[in-house]
């Protein structure tokens, strides 16, 4: 029998409604798979601001280094967004959490359930050809990390800038990330640059070529960013794994995230060279529905089932919790936000969800 460290960070908002849900469907899991979790629950975010004066206190990241994964929650809330920008939940615990960890590979699958079609901005041409991507965003270098940044100058003529920066290093680990991903899916790469004006963009070009040799089943395309943006909204089922830059990734994913048309189904992993990781979902703390039980768990839980997937390698069990949500979906156990203005009678609560996915 196998047997886990598991960090639980809830956070704020609605991140301990939600996981709470997740920590039932991981307890169903365990019992049918034996698999046995220890879940450690540890503060974090604002949560951790007001008990212990920091976002990432320091037990908090000790307990994360005992541990197989991270699940993590969401955090912050406008209790805390008028602290210094240093200080805040997103930039003290989530940032220093990628950077502690190296967490470079962020994967945010994105795709429209059956019957959820008309959610999409995009509904005429989903319901005919469907989408179901996966965004591999290189999470800790580019254009939000090069160094020198700064301004410089004075009155009219200062200026401002920022240093996109890559190695062959930082490219080659992303890419063989993406090519990964995509042999278990439809084997197909779409690589993101503007090759055209940027020389980052030449030799991330150059790099994502030499590793897709190592993959002959996979087929690889590159893209301008600016196509690719235009693309996703003209026939968005063309594409598999999108593979991106720092900077490029951030805007992708959130577009993906949008054509699926629900914030509340989207998970996210963010892994690192040893696959260890940290999974959450794609959506913040949601302060507007916080504390009132209707907070769509399913994201939460299906970024239970990515950490299964890729830092246990329990695939049985993540397939099973996947299984178990498109059933749920299909049997029409859905939150308000599944739901349209004249259906909301129909919602289920965060814990029905939950209750539902599990059994
Ligand atoms: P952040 O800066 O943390 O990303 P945000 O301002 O982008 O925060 P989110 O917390 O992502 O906001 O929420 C955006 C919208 O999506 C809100 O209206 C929120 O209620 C809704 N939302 C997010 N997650 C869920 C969920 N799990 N269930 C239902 N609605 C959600
Ligand atoms: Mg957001």
């Amino acid at each position: 029998m196998s047997d886990y460290n598991i960090a639980v960070l809830a956070g704020d908002g609605i991140g301990p409604e939600v996981m709470v849900e997740a920590k039932k469907v991981l307890a169903a899991v365990s019992k049918k798979f034996d698999i046995s979790f220890q879940l450690n629950d540890f503060d974090v975010g604002g949560l951790a601001i007001d008990n212990h004066g920091k976002a990432l206190p320091a037990a908090t990241l000790k307990g994360c280094e005992d541990s197989s994964a991270i699940l993590f929650g969401s955090i912050g809330g406008p209790k805390w967004d008028s602290l210094p920008l240093e200080e805040r939940p997103e930039r003290a615990a989530l940032l220093a959490l990628r950077e502690h960890f190296d967490l470079f590979s962020n994967l945010r699958p994105a795709k429209i359930y059956p019957g959820l079609e008309a959610f999409s901005p995009l509904r005429a041409d989903i319901s005919a050809s469907g989408f179901d991507v996966l965004v591999v965003r290189e999470l800790t270098s580019g254009i939000y990390f090069g160094q020198p940044k700064g301004l410089e100058g004075e009155g009219e003529e200062q200026f401002a800038y920022d240093t996109m920066r890559y190695s062959k290093r930082e490219i080659r680990r992303i890419a063989i990330s993406a090519f990964n991903a995509a042999q278990k899916r439809g084997k197909k790469v779409t690589s993101v640059d503007k090759a055209n004006v940027l020389v980052c963009s030449r030799l991330w070009r150059e790099v994502v070529e030499e590793v897709a040799k190592d993959y002959p089943e996979v087929e690889l395309e590159h893209i301008y960013i600016d196509n690719a943006t235009m693309q996703l909204i003209r026939n968005p089922s063309q594409f598999d794994v999108m593979l991106c830059s720092n900077l490029f990734g951030d805007i992708i994913s959130d577009e993906c995230a949008m054509i699926t048309g629900s914030m509340g189904l989207l998970p996210s992993a963010s892994i690192n060279q040893d696959n260890f990781g940290m999974y959450e979902p794609a959506g913040g703390s949601a302060p507007d529905i916080a504390g009132k039980g209707i907070a769509n768990p399913i994201a939460q839980i299906l970024s239970a089932s990515m950490l299964l997937r890729f830092s246990l390698n329990e695939t049985a069990a993540a397939d099973a919790i996947d299984a178990a949500v498109v059933k749920t979906l299909g049997d029409s156990i859905l939150t308000g936000d599944l739901l349209g203005p004249d259906e909301r009678h129909l919602a289920k609560s965060t814990s029905e969800v939950g209750d539902y996915i599990a059994a």
